[in-house]
């Protein structure tokens, strides 16, 4: 059977100072899965567990749990999570203990567009030391004592990894500098310790053969058996529909199956 998209794992809120819109509240997420169909929501709101030190500015977990508890409506699992993030030394800003408490957590290899917090100033136009980074990152997330089986690798070709969204062709760049036997290796152990595998590609800015570059990459970690769940990361109730259609648009793109879908729940 063809991959639902009955759930959406990357929602901020307005707790998420790059949101900020008192429009997006938990009540406004839970309209949005009953217009959508959705059966299970997230709430991934910006944070860094106060537990760890090595903070760069985010807020604490005691911001993103104001919401708690979080309203519930009949067939829809709404579910309690959060974006962390990860520093220049690539400590990950959350603690087993913390990520205990939470229900998801999304963890991002990408957000390499604070320059001296989480990339050198002077490696911001360097395709290699950015490379280097992000695998360097990503093994720092598999190394970790963490509750792997409700942990998911966010947004993983994200346009952040080069810096901005006005650098697409860098993206390109970094991503294609690595290779195959790399991403291979690193999906196998994603794999191995249970982690989800994020979707969510803004596939419009891409001609055919770029989003092909960037298919790579999934293309990889379905070879290696990963499970992938869809996230819109909508800061907006405007966000919601593009999102969306991403996320549909990826999914015929990769010709994703029900049983590659990831399940941190109900377990
Ligand atoms: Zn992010
Ligand atoms: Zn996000």
């Amino acid at each position: 059977m063809k991959f639902q998209l009955d759930h959406d794992f990357h929602i901020h809120t307005q707790l998420s100072g790059c949101s900020n819109d008192p429009e997006q509240t938990p009540q406004r997420v839970l309209q949005y899965a009953k217009e959508y169909g959705l059966k299970t929501v997230v709430l991934t709101d910006h944070f860094w567990d106060e537990l760890v030190p090595g903070n760069f500015g985010w807020p604490g977990y005691e911001h993103i749990s104001k919401w708690l508890p979080l309203p519930q409506e009949e067939g829809i699992s709404f579910y309690f999570g959060g974006e962390c993030d990860m520093n220049m030394a690539a400590t990950v800003g959350i603690s087993r203990k913390t990520a205990e408490k939470m229900d998801f957590i999304i963890i991002p290899t990408t957000h390499l567009h604070f320059p001296d917090r989480t990339i050198a100033a002077e490696e911001y136009d360097d395709a290699d030391a950015r490379a280097r980074r992000y695998i360097e990152r990503w093994e720092a997330v598999l190394n970790a004592d963490l509750p792997f089986h409700k942990i998911g690798l966010a947004h993983m070709t994200c346009p952040l990894l080069s810096g901005g969204y006005d650098r697409i062709d860098f993206l390109i760049d970094i991503l294609d500098s690595i290779p195959d036997d790399t991403f291979k290796s690193m999906f196998a152990r994603t794999e191995k310790l249970g982690m989800g595998v994020e979707i969510n590609v803004d596939t419009n800015p891409y001609t055919p053969d770029r989003l092909e570059r960037i298919l790579r990459i999934y293309r990889i970690a379905a070879e290696c058996g990963c499970h992938f769940y869809c996230g819109t990361d909508a800061h907006h109730p405007r966000d919601f529909e593009y999102g969306h259609q991403n996320c549909l648009r990826m999914i015929d793109a990769l010709d994703l199956q029900e049983e590659q879908k990831f399940n941190p729940f109900n377990r």
